[in-house]
């Protein structure tokens, strides 16, 4: 059975049913239909955010289909739910580009949903739809500077850095020219958009500890610089406030629910490639205050979205995850062991054996941040036996539990066990966050750190456009910001080819942006893009709508 006809199958309660249950009164919820509610940011209790445990869902480095960490997350918030606690998962929207791409949606698959997921995967609350247009208003904002004649700002049109979004996969657009047609129709620059899950607007969202915490940070977005080479930031057009006013509704969290009840606030989606990764700090926030255990997920693998999580959403709110969970599944052994595409499916121990050496760095980097991890296997249906007890058999062999999670096909019940042990691992006691660095450090000494105790390089490079970069930063003062890396998800390097655990290799810095209002710095390791493209057969391909408006092949 397809993820979209499990979910269509499934009769759920009303929302406000669900709201109930966590102690929200109907009054207290926005209504976006039956399904959909929006949270005010008032029941966010500090004390409860103490009190309540975060569990961190990360992975192996992983295949182009995903290893499951959203279908894990779900299952493990319904296996919890299941032994008798008060979870809550938390998780980020979809991007349309994905979507329609070549990995899908993001509601997790099989009997792990979220619900209602054709309306999560497409327009949900219109929370994305929002960020593309707090961010084009800003472009066009700044445009609009850049023709009025003898502006006191004096922008230079060759300088700006801000870019237009559009949340496709659409390469075309990844370099464009704005402004042709003359005189009335604006000054003629190249200009391009990224996808709006990489605009900083996104990235801001996802961090912003209030609204006017909100409104500060895109006032502080760094979009040009004048003539005389001094930075202008968005504030300084005027633009803060009526972005904030756009994004007044999608600063709230959306309260959705899985296909076993259990609540789930999925809210914000950067990629964590190009991007922190994570959901909104004030999502994180709202499940800590509702329930007793909040599991949330890091994007890709634990070397791109769980070190952003530790070192940057935790270094910005304070938040600490009371453990860490990494999701491997056999199929992505064997391709870290050498298997082809063809391969992936059949089962071989050899492999498996061989691409364990990805797993265990990333389970060593976990023990750097001071988490003692625990494995969630994700069970597929090729996965064999043998090769199930090999892996945790060479997890048990480093100290760490593997569990077998079944959720994807048996839903909850098939993850208590993981459940039992990750409370097992929270009540050892001896978890707690150790940061990788300190962000008062020197910029290169921060992503030094980064690529040698986590992605096991041994030097990096910088071309001569990253060093003008880094010397810029420093002249805004801005060193002082943590690192938001923009590397390839497929490996541990900035090659996307070097599978398993790589060793000896080096990587590039090829240049340096800077999200001022985010709060961060993101160095661009090889050629990563923050516009992606359609693959050859793109998933709308197998996509179809029925004449009563039923939809197939959405996953
Ligand atoms: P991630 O969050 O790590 O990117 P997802 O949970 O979104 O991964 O899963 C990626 C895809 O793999 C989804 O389409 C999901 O339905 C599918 N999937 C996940 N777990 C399983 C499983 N155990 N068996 C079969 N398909 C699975
Ligand atoms: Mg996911």
């Amino acid at each position: 059975m397809s993820d979209i006809s499990i979910a269509q199958s499934v009769v759920l309660p009303p929302i406000k049913e669900v709201a109930a249950r966590l102690g929200i009164a109907e009054d207290d919820l926005e209504l976006y239909g039956k399904y959909k509610a929006k949270l005010p940011l008032r029941l966010i209790d500090e004390k409860k955010v103490a009190a309540a445990q975060l569990i961190l869902v990360t992975a192996i480095t992983p295949t182009p289909a995903g290893e499951g960490k959203t279908t894990v997350s779900i299952g493990l918030a319904d296996g919890l739910r299941k032994i008798g606690k008060k979870a809550v998962v938390v998780l980020r929207e979809p991007s349309l580009g994905p979507v329609f791409g070549a990995k899908g949606g993001a509601t997790g698959g099989g009997r792990s949903q979220v619900s209602p997921m054709a309306d999560i995967n497409l327009h949900f609350t219109g929370d994305f739809n929002a960020v593309e247009k707090a961010n084009n208003l800003l472009a066009a904002l700044l445009d609009n500077v850049i023709q009025t004649a003898h502006h006191p700002l004096d922008i230079d049109p060759r300088t700006v850095l801000w870019k237009r979004c559009l949340d496709l996969n659409d390469r075309s657009l990844r370099q464009t020219i704005v402004g042709l047609g003359g005189k009335a129709n604006g000054v003629m620059r190249a200009d391009g958009f990224n996808i709006t899950a990489a605009s900083e607007v996104m990235a801001i969202l996802c961090l912003a500890t209030s609204l006017p915490d909100l409104k500060t940070r895109l006032g502080n977005i760094l979009v040009a610089f004048s003539y005389t080479n001094q930075p202008i930031y968005a504030r300084q057009l005027h633009a803060e406030a009526a972005m904030t006013i756009l994004l007044r509704d999608a600063l709230l969290p959306n309260l959705v629910q899985t296909l076993e009840q259990t609540p789930a606030i999925i809210h914000g989606g950067p990629f964590a490639n190009i991007a922190q990764g994570t959901n909104t700090a004030l999502a994180t926030r709202m499940g800590l205050s509702l329930g007793d255990y909040v599991v949330t997920e890091a994007g890709f693998g634990a070397d791109l979205g769980a070190e952003k999580f530790l070192n940057i959403k935790c270094g910005y709110t304070g938040l600490a995850p009371a453990a860490v969970v990494i999701v491997a599944t056999v199929r992505a052994l064997r391709h870290h062991g050498g298997a082809t595409p063809a391969q992936l499916n059949t089962p071989d121990l050899a492999r498996c054996e061989r691409g364990f050496a990805n797993l265990a760095r990333h389970l060593e980097n976990a023990q750097k941040f001071g988490y003692q991890p625990v494995v969630a296997i994700n069970q597929f249906s090729s996965d064999t036996d043998e090769e199930v007890a090999l892996v945790q058999q060479l997890c048990r062999a480093l100290g760490v539990t593997a569990v077998l999670s079944t959720s994807w096909a048996e839903g909850g019940a098939g993850a208590t066990a993981l459940a039992e042990a990750v409370l097992t691992n929270i009540a050892a006691g001896t978890n707690r966050l150790r940061p990788l660095y300190a962000w008062d450090q020197p910029v290169k000494a921060k992503i030094e750190t980064i690529a040698r105790e986590i992605y096991g390089a041994v030097g990096v490079d910088y071309t001569a456009q990253a060093e003008a970069d880094l010397r810029r930063i420093d002249r805004l003062g801005l060193a002082g910001l943590p690192i938001c890396m923009a590397k390839t998800q497929k490996s541990f390097s900035d090659n996307e080819k070097l599978v398993g655990r790589p060793e000896g290799f080096r990587v590039t810095v090829r240049e340096c942006e800077l999200a001022a209002g985010a709060g961060f710095l993101i160095p661009i390791l090889g050629t990563l893009l923050r516009m992606p493209g359609l693959p050859p057969v793109p998933a709308s391909a197998g996509m179809d709508i029925d004449d009563n408006g039923v939809i197939t092949g959405l996953s």
